[in-house]
């Protein structure tokens, strides 16, 4: 499959939707439907000297470019690969005096592309990046306000040797890239670093239960060979078995919430009000907000009312003490609030999940393993009955809920884990992604060490004693 290859997918009419993408053949579950390099991306203000501007890797000892002493690369083929990209944004940051902020770093990166393309849409590209969608006419008094100042400081970063343009048009610029800005992330897909515009994927619609996915994957950067370096790309990966002419749809926003939160957020950040199924006929609404079931007595209403005011006051607590750094603290209001939620609320209720997610978290960052294990894998056993079956974040969780449950000695538990995991990743990022890779030899590693166990516990435990001095399965649990 080659980048930009656009053979399977064809723009149509969407009605209220306005433009869509649909397929011209029938996909199955981890198909690449294409793949795409960004037309433009910046990496973040607060990590300019952390991230390569080229190949968006993080790592240390990154060398400064010597004239602009801004834009930071890991060698010289990345900083050869990016010339293009940097030469005129390096003159302009050394007239301007600094570098000014991401986002007018990237709408001028916008810009030049656009003059360098001659504005003619290139190969591959559905659309040109000036005609995709943005809400300038909508925005708040404060929202305006903002962008005027990015406006007023762009131009005055704009060289002026470089064509010159309206504040109307500029203030067009800044709308797209507010709604269309993809956050791009770094080689392990662990931590934010920078955002781009891809115009193909802008065309692709939202459902809140998507038939496709969107993943980073930048290739083998740390190849020395730099043939096998590849763009900075996403691509689009099928989640399911889709049918000829069946549209396209993505999930801007995170399933697990319920319909009227969701369509409130899709509101604010993308102003149209979402229609699908889930939505209109509120799907797994009630499992996200249920009481306990079963054998024995069904807690009263009152009981239900009572804890989930309590979890949500909890929940408030435990995000404050966690962005101050007071860990204790978080795992013990955690505790405290599970506790109470045991014999009340289901399994899927949102607030015992967000609960599980956060303490499991901070247990393994503590080293506290097996507590951890019991918190992550009943995580995931809600996250399965509420995520469509090849979600990333599902992959992603049963991933962290599978290393846990190694690094608590539980190798047949974390095993198994570690496997469907796999299963799912191969669907979402693809046999070649950097944690797909991972995944694969852990997945290796524990089938090996399990053989062991099986045949004789003893030399597993001292086995396993050793492997942990190493710490091979780190890479995935530390950011
Ligand atoms: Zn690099
Ligand atoms: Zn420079
Ligand atoms: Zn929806």
């Amino acid at each position: 499959m080659t980048v930009g290859n656009m053979e399977s997918i064809e723009l149509f009419d969407a009605g209220k939707k306005g433009r869509g993408l649909r397929t011209t053949k029938e996909l199955s579950a981890g198909e690449v439907v294409f793949a795409e390099p960004s037309f433009s991306a910046v990496v973040f203000d607060s990590l300019y000297t952390q991230v390569c501007h080229s190949c968006f890797r993080r790592q240390a000892n990154l060398h400064r470019c010597a004239q602009c002493k801004f834009a930071h690369y890991c060698n010289r083929t990345c900083q050869t690969g990016c010339w293009d990209e940097h030469k005129q944004e390096c003159s302009a940051i050394k007239k301007y005096g600094k570098a000014p902020s991401e986002k007018i770093r990237l709408a001028a990166r916008v810009l030049w592309r656009m003059h360098k393309d001659t504005g003619v849409v290139t190969d591959g590209q559905l659309a040109s990046v000036d005609q995709l969608q943005e809400h300038v006419a909508e925005m708040s008094q404060d929202d305006l306000k903002e962008l005027n100042t990015d406006v007023h400081n762009f131009l005055k970063y704009w060289s002026h040797k470089s064509k010159q343009h309206s504040v109307e048009y500029v203030s067009h610029i800044f709308g797209i890239i507010g709604c269309n800005g993809f956050t791009l992330s770094d080689q392990r897909g662990l931590q934010a670093v920078g955002v781009g515009l891809f115009p193909n994927l802008c065309l692709v619609n939202h459902d809140c239960w998507p038939n496709c996915t969107v993943i980073l994957n930048h290739g083998n950067q740390s190849a020395l060979n730099s043939v096998l370096h590849s763009q900075r790309r996403i691509e689009l990966r099928a989640l399911e078995k889709i049918a000829e002419g069946e549209e396209l749809t993505i999930g801007y926003v995170d399933f697990l919430n319920l319909s009227a939160d969701r369509q409130r957020a899709l509101k604010q950040q993308y102003h149209f009000d979402c229609t699908c199924q889930p939505c209109s006929q509120h799907t797994k609404d009630d499992l996200m907000m249920a009481a306990k079931e079963g054998e024995g007595s069904k807690p009263s209403a009152e009981l239900v009312k009572e804890v989930t005011a309590f979890s949500k006051e909890c929940l408030e607590k435990v995000e404050k003490r966690r962005a101050e750094g007071d860990f204790h603290e978080v795992v013990k209001l955690c505790r405290e609030c599970l506790e109470k939620q045991e014999n009340v609320l289901a399994d899927t209720h949102l607030y015992k999940l967000r609960l599980l997610s956060i303490i499991s978290e901070v247990l393994s960052f503590q080293h506290c393993f097996s507590e951890a294990a019991d918190y992550t894998s009943r995580m995931v056993e809600g996250y399965r009955k509420l995520y469509h079956p090849n979600n990333a974040q599902l992959g992603m969780a049963t991933m962290r809920a599978g290393v846990t449950q190694w690094h608590a000695g539980q190798i047949e538990a974390g095993h198994g884990m570690i496997c469907r995991a796999y299963a799912i990743l191969m669907v979402t990022h693809g046999p070649n992604h950097p944690i797909t890779r991972d995944l694969e030899s852990m997945r290796m590693q524990t089938e090996m060490e399990l053989k062991l166990f099986k045949q004789n516990e003893e030399v597993y435990h001292t086995m396993r004693e050793a492997a942990l001095k190493s710490q091979p399965m780190c890479t995935v649990t530390s950011s």
